[in-house]
């Protein structure tokens, strides 16, 4: 099987008291866990079977639902843990602070917007902050686990990833998703998502 579900780099205790451990242990231990092993049996002796799970998602047959929502499943999941961090929360530094600034009117309209990306999303899904080569910047949504890399839904790459599914906040948070959103913030891993945005501009 070529995926493996990754360790996180904290406990599941870590993130308390913003995102709880039970929700993590279910979200990480069983949720994305299910997507890595719905995805290797959904590529399993097909030529996706030898490729980069990037490479999978941007050459997808949009028509695949397995693999277009389990690979996104274990791609997003894989992004939104290194997102996360118990070191995170406050503001972004560097050239990823500066971009947002001259972009997107400042901090604080950026959080509001990327917010507003979150609640609007009827259902379940993501909210993200792509970057396209050059460096421009594009607040966005998507439904279930569809994400910028597949074809016809983006074509930045992203920086930020907010799991807005109701598992990834419902045990605590109920049907909060505005106070979720918010202790997401106070966990992001800002270093990360600079180092997406270096990567990427
Ligand atoms: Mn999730």
């Amino acid at each position: 099987m070529p995926f493996s579900l990754p360790e996180l780099k904290y406990p599941h205790s870590a993130l308390e008291p913003h995102i709880d451990t039970r929700t993590m242990e279910i979200h990480h231990g069983k949720h994305h866990a299910a997507y890595t092993t719905n995805l290797n049996n959904a590529i399993k002796d097909t030529p996706m079977d030898s490729m980069p799970i990037e490479e999978i998602l941007m050459t997808l047959d949009m028509g695949n639902a397995a693999v277009r929502n389990n690979g996104g499943g274990y791609y997003n999941h894989n992004l939104f843990w290194e997102l996360l961090s118990p070191n995170g929360g406050g503001e972004p530094s560097d050239e990823l602070a500066r971009a947002i600034n001259d972009q997107m009117g400042g901090f604080a309209a950026f959080k509001d917007k990327f917010s507003l990306a979150g609640m609007g999303r009827f259902g379940s899904g993501w909210a993200w902050l792509n970057v396209y080569p050059g460096g421009k910047l594009e607040i966005a949504s998507t439904p279930n686990q569809d994400n910028p890399l597949m074809p016809g839904v983006g074509g930045g790459m992203p920086v930020l990833a907010l799991d807005v599914w109701e598992h990834a906040y419902y045990l605590h948070y109920q049907n909060r998703r505005a106070d979720y959103i918010q202790a997401f913030f106070n966990v992001l891993n800002w270093d990360e998502a600079n180092r997406r945005f270096n990567r990427f501009k």
